[in-house]
């Protein structure tokens, strides 16, 4: 199966915008039937790729990630990316993991840090790796297509955008051959990170990670999580359908698209939807970008 750094280069050769969407292992489940169903729904949206979160520090879902990587590739035949986190990993646990994304064919992972314990003290907890651009060389030995974060607004507890751009740059020079953003719901600000980050050299390309509100809870915990800014347009809508829950989902769905398609006619690298395992979210994601002929 092709790994996703050619995945990204074939589309761009051929003119069409890469598209991929992210899912997470379905909670509570022990067997793969669950994961089976979203990828089953993922593949009518027809994914150039589809990336399967983890859950750091292997505290819960996060056992299931290689194994539906696996499955997106071998039952859907689409390419997949496993999330891969390093915190309180050791090297030992990092060569582990390889030997099981191996023998599971899968050859494109996400190098991550992921998010430190709340309850920890001060600093990372004990591991061979700080930052994820730490672990990259050595999943980069490993032969592996690897991808890494990329924030437009800064991750949530960096406070300097330059130093923000250097971290990017810091992961290509360790090897990142592609980025996912952190989700946004201003282009304006994707814009002006894509500008520094060009002017700093860093010239992997960078899929905007997109994620649809769904409900005013939803997005007051996104915003809180990532410190992604909320435009005047989202807290009218927000105002507008604060008693209609149902009116609300679809205006955050029908928002996202227009994100969507506005970045694909700004010539970004890639789209990359945080559909939250739900197919009709995926569908209409790729609905709207065939619409506005980006694909
Ligand atoms: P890093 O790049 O290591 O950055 C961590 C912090 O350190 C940041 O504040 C950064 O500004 C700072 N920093 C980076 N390099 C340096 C340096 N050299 N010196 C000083 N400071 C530095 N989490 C999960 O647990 N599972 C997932 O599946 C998952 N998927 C994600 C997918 C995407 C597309 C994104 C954007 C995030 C995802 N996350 C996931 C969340 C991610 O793990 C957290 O945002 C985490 O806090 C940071 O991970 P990172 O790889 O960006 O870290």
């Amino acid at each position: 199966m092709e790994v996703v750094s050619r995945v990204i280069a074939s589309c761009r050769a051929e003119g069409r915008l890469p598209f991929s969407v992210e899912m997470f292992p379905p909670k509570g489940q022990l067997t793969l039937d669950a994961a089976r169903e979203v990828v089953g729904g993922m593949a009518q949206a027809a994914p150039d790729f589809v990336s399967v979160t983890c859950s750091a520090g292997g505290s819960g879902n996060g056992a299931q990630t290689v194994a539906i990587a696996g499955l997106i590739q071998d039952e859907a035949a689409i390419p997949s990316v496993a999330h891969f986190t390093c915190v309180g990993a050791t090297r030992a646990t990092v060569e582990a993991a390889v030997a099981e994304l191996r023998s599971a064919g899968v050859g494109t992972v996400l190098a991550l840090r992921g998010d430190l314990p709340k309850d920890a003290p001060a600093g990372a907890p004990s591991s061979d790796f700080r930052y994820a651009c730490d672990l990259i060389p050595l999943l980069k030995e490993a032969g592996l297509c690897v991808g890494a974060a990329a924030y437009p607004e800064g991750h949530i507890d960096c406070f300097d955008a330059r130093a923000n751009i250097e971290y990017l740059r810091a992961k290509q020079e360790a090897g990142a051959d592609f980025f996912i953003t952190q989700l946004f719901f201003d282009n304006d600000c994707f814009y002006r990170f894509r500008e520094q980050a060009a002017a700093a050299g860093v010239s992997a390309p960078i899929s905007c990670g997109i994620m649809p509100f769904l409900g005013k809870s939803q997005i007051q915990r996104m915003v809180f999580l990532c410190g992604s800014s909320l435009p005047a347009p989202i807290i009218k809508l927000l105002a507008k359908y604060e008693d209609d829950p149902a009116s609300l989902r679809s205006a955050g769905i029908e928002y996202a698209c227009s994100q969507l398609v506005d970045l694909g006619r700004h010539g970004v690298d890639g789209l990359h939807v945080y559909a939250m395992n739900q197919p009709n979210i995926a569908q209409a994601a790729a609905e709207a970008i065939a619409a506005a002929g980006l694909r």
